[in-house]
C-alpha cells in the first residue's frame, strides 16, 4: 500500500470557506483540537467571489426590520418549503453573528451616522444586506482568518506551539469519508483520507466528528458562476458515508450572469446592481419585469416605472421594484423574453446602471463590477448597459441536517454552508447564503464540540483495510482499462456539463430528464475506464477524474428528484408541469445510497419523498391568512388564527 501521512484531531471541518472557518472557531473556542482541509489555497475559498452582502434584519436602514419579517421573507423566497426551524434560526441569529464579526477585525460600510449600511436585495422587505462594498465574501474570510490567527498566538503562548489546536491543510483534496462501528454499535465516522494536490501524497486524519462545509455544485453545469471548487465533494461524501441529501432538484440560476464576451460567459452580476437602481431592459427598451409579477407576489410590487422608482428613494411610500422580485422568478422572466424574440445579439437581455447613477457613484457603489467588466469585457458599465442571462449559481438541496446542531444522519457527521440542505427551500434569497454561512457555521461547529465532548473518550478506529481501499480507489484512473478504449476526464466533464445544461438546466420536461438520466447511465460507465497519464505529483487530469466521481453521483441526484418533482416551484421549472401543486409543499425528496452499494465508485441514488414536518403555529401565525392561503391546504391551516370556525 502506498505510504499514508496521519494524524488526529478532535474535529475535522473540510472546507475552508465562510461556514468551515465559523465552525473551526467555535469548536477550537471549545477546547478541542481542529484540522481544517480545504482544496485550494488557505483565503480563496469560493466565499471570497461573494459581492453583494450579508442578509441580517439589524433594522439600520430601516428600524421596522426585525428578524420575524426576515424569516418570513425567507420562507416565501423558498416557497415555504424551507425547514422552518433552520429559517427561523437563521433570521434571530444572523444581526448577532455579523455584529460578532466586527469584533473580529471586519469593518462594514456605514451610514451617515456610523451603523453598519445595508443594500437592498431581490425579496427582502427592507434594506438588509450588511456589506463591504461589493467584496462583502473577501472581508468575511479575511476577517475569520485574522481571528484563526488570533487564536493560534493564543495557543502559542499557552503550550509553544501555534498549530496546537488549529492546523490548516492547504491544497488537500478529500476523496472519501472513513467509517466505523460506533458507541451505540452503528456506523460512525472514524476519519477522513485525502491527498496533497501539489505531491499527490496520501493524508488521513483519524477524527470522532467531521464538518463538511464544502459548498456547492455547480462545475456540473457549462454555463455557471462557479469556480472549479464546486464539483459537489461534500455532498457525495456524505451520500457515501451513508447520509442523506434533500431538496436537490433546486438549483438556483442567477438571473444575472454576463452572456457577452464568451471568456466570461457565466460570471455573475452581482444583484447589487439592481439593488443601488439597476434595472432589466429589452431589445424594445421596454423595462419587462412589471409584466412578470407572479400571482403569488401580486400586491407586494410595484405596478409601474414612477413607483418602482419612487421606492428607490423611499422604500416606506411605495412598494418594491419588481427588478427585485426573488430570482428564480427574475430568471424565468428573462429566459421568456429571449424566447420570445426580446433579447439581445448574444441570447440574454440588458442591465442598465449606467442611467441610473452617476459614473463615481457607479464606481463607488461597485467597484469590483466596474473592475471586472472593465478588464475582462472591455465594457464600461458607468456608460453602457451590461448584457446578462441566467448562470447556475447555487444549489439549494444539500446535505439532511438536524436544524439546532448540523449533525447528519451519520453519528459524527456535521454539515454547514451551501452543502447543508433545508434552509432555503426551493430557492435562496441573495445574501442569505454569507448570514447561513455564520449562523449554521458556528451551531455544526459547537454541535460537533457537544458531539466530541459526548463521546468521553471512546473513538471509532480505523483499519489498515480501510486505507488500503480509500488508496486504491483513489488510484483507479491510473489503472489501464480494462477493455483498453480509455476515456478522457475532460471529454467526460464536457459531457456532463452539456447534458446538466440542456436536458436538467432551468426549465425542465419529462423527456428531457428521462433521457438526461440515461446519458448520466452511460457516463458512469464511461467513468470506469477513465483513465491518466503521468504520475501523483501536480496532476490536473487525475484531480479531475476525483473530482467527475462526485459530480456523477450528485447530478443523478438532481435529475432524479427533477423527474419526480412534478410541478415548478422555486428552482425547479417543469414545463410541463407549470405551477405550483399543493400535494408537494410539504414533501421533501431524499436522496440516499443503499448500504450495500457504499464501497462502489460511484454508486446508484435512490430517491424517495418525505413528509416535512409541520410549521410551528406561532410562526406560521406571524404570516397573513390570506397569504399562506396560497401555499396551505385547510387542514393545515386549522390551527391558524385566521381560520374561520
Ligand atoms: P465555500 O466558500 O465554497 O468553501 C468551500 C470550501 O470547501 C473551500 O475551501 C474548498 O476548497 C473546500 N473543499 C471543497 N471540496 C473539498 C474536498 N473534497 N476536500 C477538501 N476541501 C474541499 N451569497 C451571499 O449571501 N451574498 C452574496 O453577495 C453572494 N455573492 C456571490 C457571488 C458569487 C460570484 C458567487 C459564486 C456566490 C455568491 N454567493 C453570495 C453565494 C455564497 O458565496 C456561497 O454560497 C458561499 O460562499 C458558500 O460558502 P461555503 O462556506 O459553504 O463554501
Amino acid at each position: 500500500m502506498p505510504e499514508v501521512e496521519r494524524h488526529s484531531y478532535d474535529v475535522v471541518v473540510i472546507g475552508a470557506g465562510g461556514a468551515g472557518l465559523r465552525a473551526v472557531i467555535e469548536a477550537r473556542e471549545h477546547g478541542l483540537s481542529v484540522a481544517v482541509v480545504c482544496k485550494s489555497l488557505f483565503g480563496k475559498a469560493h466565499t471570497v467571489m461573494a459581492e453583494g452582502g450579508c442578509a441580517a434584519s439589524m433594522g439600520n436602514a430601516n428600524e421596522k426590520d426585525n428578524w420575524q419579517v426576515h424569516f418570513k421573507d425567507t420562507m416565501r423566497g423558498g416557497k415555504f418549503l424551507n425547514n422552518w426551524r433552520m429559517a427561523e434560526l437563521h433570521a434571530q441569529e444572523a444581526p448577532d453573528r455579523v455584529w460578532e464579526l466586527e469584533t473580529y477585525g471586519a469593518l462594514f460600510d456605514r451610514t451617515a451616522d456610523g451603523r453598519i449600511s445595508q443594500r437592498n436585495f431581490g425579496g427582502h422587505t427592507y434594506p438588509r444586506l450588511a456589506h463591504v462594498g461589493d467584496r462583502t465574501g473577501l472581508e468575511l474570510i479575511r476577517t475569520m482568518q485574522q481571528k484563526i490567527v488570533s487564536l493560534q498566538q493564543e495557543d502559542f503562548a499557552e503550550t509553544g506551539d501555534y498549530e496546537a489546536r488549529i492546523k490548516v491543510f492547504a491544497e488537500v483534496t478529500i476523496t472519501d469519508l472513513l467509517t466505523a462501528p460506533g458507541k451505540a454499535g452503528t456506523n460512525a465516522i472514524a476519519g477522513a483520507f485525502g491527498y496533497y494536490r501539489e505531491s499527490g501524497n496520501f493524508v488521513v486524519f483519524e477524527a470522532p466528528a467531521i464538518v463538511l462545509a464544502t459548498g456547492g455544485i455547480g462545475k456540473s453545469y457549462k454555463v455557471t458562476s462557479n469556480s472549479w471548487e464546486y464539483t459537489g465533494d461534500g455532498h457525495a461524501l456524505a451520500l457515501r458515508a451513508g447520509a442523506t441529501l434533500i431538496n436537490m432538484e433546486f438549483l438556483q440560476f442567477h438571473p444575472t450572469g454576463m452572456v457577452w464576451p464568451p471568456s466570461v460567459k457565466g460570471i455573475l452580476v452581482t444583484e447589487g446592481v439592481r439593488g443601488d437602481g439597476g434595472v432589466l431592459v429589452n431589445s424594445d427598451g421596454k423595462r419587462f419585469m412589471f409584466d412578470y409579477i407572479p400571482t403569488v407576489f401580486k400586491g407586494q410590487y410595484a405596478e409601474s416605472i414612477e413607483e418602482a422608482d419612487q421606492w428607490l428613494k423611499d422604500n416606506d411610500s411605495a412598494r418594491r421594484t419588481p427588478d427585485l422580485l426573488p430570482r428564480d422568478e427574475v430568471a424565468r422572466a428573462i429566459n421568456e423574453e429571449v424566447k420570445a424574440g426580446r433579447g439581445t445579439e448574444h441570447g440574454g437581455v440588458y442591465l442598465d446602471i449606467a442611467s441610473r447613477l452617476p459614473a463615481a457613484e457607479i464606481v463607488k457603489r461597485l467597484p469590483s463590477m466596474h473592475h471586472q467588466f472593465k478588464e475582462l469585457a472591455d465594457v464600461d458599465i458607468t456608460k453602457e448597459p451590461m448584457e446578462v442571462g441566467p448562470t447556475c449559481h447555487y444549489v439549494m438541496g444539500g446535505i439532511e441536517v438536524d436544524p439546532d446542531t448540523g449533525a447528519a444522519k451519520v453519528p459524527g457527521l456535521f454539515a454547514a454552508g451551501e452543502c447543508s440542505g433545508g434552509m432555503h427551500g426551493s430557492n435562496r434569497l441573495g445574501g442569505n447564503s454569507l448570514s447561513d454561512l455564520l449562523v449554521f457555521g458556528r451551531r455544526a461547529g459547537l454541535g460537533a464540540a457537544e458531539y466530541v465532548e459526548g463521546l468521553g473518550g471512546t473513538r471509532p478506529g480505523i483499519t489498515e483495510s480501510d486505507l488500503e481501499t480509500a488508496a486504491k480507489t483513489a488510484l483507479l484512473a491510473f489503472d489501464p482499462p480494462a477493455d483498453g478504449t480509455p476515456e478522457n476526464p475532460y471529454t467526460l466533464h464536457h459531457d456532463l456539463q452539456q447534458t446538466m445544461n440542456d436536458l436538467v438546466g432551468i426549465i425542465r420536461k419529462e423527456h428531457e430528464l428521462k433521457q438526461a438520466i440515461e446519458k448520466l447511465a452511460e457516463l458512469r460507465e464511461r467513468f470506469d475506464r477513465v483513465s491518466v497519464d503521468g504520475k501523483r505529483q501536480f496532476n490536473p487530469g487525475w484531480h479531475l477524474a476525483l473530482d467527475m466521481r462526485n459530480m456523477l453521483l450528485v447530478s443523478e441526484c438532481v435529475a432524479q428528484a427533477a423527474l419526480l418533482r412534478t410541478e415548478s416551484r422555486g428552482g425547479h421549472t417543469r414545463d410541463d408541469h407549470p405551477g405550483m401543486d399543493p400535494f408537494w409543499r410539504n414533501k421533501l425528496l431524499v436522496c440516499s445510497v443503499d448500504p450495500d452499494d457504499f464501497g462502489q465508485t460511484v454508486p446508484a441514488a435512490t430517491v424517495t419523498p418525505a413528509d416535512q414536518i409541520p410549521m410551528r403555529d406561532d410562526l406560521l401565525a406571524l404570516f397573513d391568512y390570506t397569504e399562506v392561503q396560497k401555499y396551505y391546504s385547510p387542514a393545515e391551516l386549522a390551527g391558524h388564527p385566521g381560520a374561520t370556525p
